[in-house]
């Protein structure tokens, strides 16, 4: 299994994985070789081919129809390479002056479409929202399990566009709240706490009073570009209704959720020449009472889904200071957005 280390120093967690890989695993050749050794040499996770991989856990289809056949809009199937897996246990434990532990929790890769080529967000919104339907599931499903701290769903698109193109997302549950999501939590509670209001909430009354960096409002959420953000184009999107955790939209939010999603995924694909980007949704960390828990959570902390570009390498500069560079104004970036009109 793999393990979690934890640094000593600033105290966060990384994985070390079991099979160690030799230099040539990072040039471009073995990279190639290692997805053709996992994935085979065309595309398992279209339309036809259900046998082939691992059993289904979940899939948005008509009701009554058989798991594994054909008729599906989305699939989430178990991490055919996963970083954490769902059985044994933590075995928490001090080896000299550090602490590790085993990479217990659950990785899932949720199939967005059944088409290899054309991604939810160009088939309509009837499929965004079946995607959106199935983030939902799943981790209201996961969040039920109290072995796990944290839920995190996420899109990597296009970094490796040749190998990995089937669109596609990922679902991790952690056995510890990640760093840069402590941060966050963190600095929502502590300026609950001197202000009494959601910093989140906040964000979005100034955002619509200024209205400068806002790219697109529906119904129930707002999409804008942050004020300190950490990558050129970088932008959120927020519910407009105080809420914590993802998962307790309605169907109406969660509509209304695909459409704004799609819309600006397309604006941004459109302005910046389909660029590879990442999202990540970030949502309140299980809610099983355990000791420590966070009792204000439900206040202090607002749910959003951070939608990332990624038009350049971070220079040793920004990693090391985490002092990030943007080259376009968080201003400017909603203005291109903004104007945008791929439809
Ligand atoms: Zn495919
Ligand atoms: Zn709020
Ligand atoms: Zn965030």
């Amino acid at each position: 299994m793999h393990e979690l280390r934890k640094d000593p120093i600033l105290g966060k967690w990384i994985a070390v994985l079991k099979d160690s890989k030799p230099p040539e695993y990072y040039m471009e050749e073995g990279l190639r070789r290692t997805f053709r050794e996992s994935f085979g040499t065309s595309c398992i996770f279209c339309l036809g081919r259900e046998k082939e991989t691992p059993p289904e856990i979940y899939a948005y289809r008509e009701p009554g129809l058989p798991s594994n056949s054909p008729n599906w809009e989305t699939r989430v199937i178990p991490n055919l390479n996963p970083l954490f897996r769902i059985e044994g246990d933590l075995g928490r434990r001090g080896v000299g002056m550090y602490d590790r532990m085993n990479s217990v929790g659950a990785h899932e890769l949720i199939i967005e479409s059944p088409r290899h080529d054309i991604p939810p967000e160009d088939r309509g919104l009837s499929s965004m929202s079946g995607v959106i339907a199935t983030y939902k599931s799943r981790i209201s499903e996961l969040e039920k399990d109290p072995r796990f701290r944290y839920l995190l769903l996420h899109k990597d698109y296009g970094r490796r566009k040749d190998m990995f193109h089937h669109p596609h997302s990922q679902l991790v549950a952690t056995p510890v709240i990640p760093r840069g999501i402590k941060g966050e939590l963190e600095g929502a509670k502590d300026y609950f706490f001197y202000k009494e209001r959601c910093v989140f909430c906040d964000i979005i009354d100034e955002e619509m009073r200024s209205g400068e960096r806002i790219v697109m409002e529906t119904s129930h959420f707002l999409a804008c570009t942050p004020y300190a953000p950490k990558l050129p184009f970088e932008f959120w999107i927020l519910p407009k209704r105080h809420c914590c955790a993802f998962q307790d939209i309605d169907e109406t939010e969660q509509e209304d959720f695909a459409l704004i999603l799609m819309t600006t995924l397309k604006k941004m694909r459109w302005i910046l020449r389909d660029p590879a980007y990442s999202y990540l949704l970030h949502t309140a960390p299980n809610r099983i009472p355990r000791k420590e828990y966070w009792h204000t959570l439900g206040e202090d902390f607002h749910w959003h889904m951070e939608i990332m570009p990624q038009l350049a390498p971070k220079s040793g500069f920004e990693w090391s200071l985490e002092l990030h560079v943007t080259a376009t104004s968080p201003e400017d970036a909603a203005d291109y957005l903004r104007g945008a009109s791929p439809l």
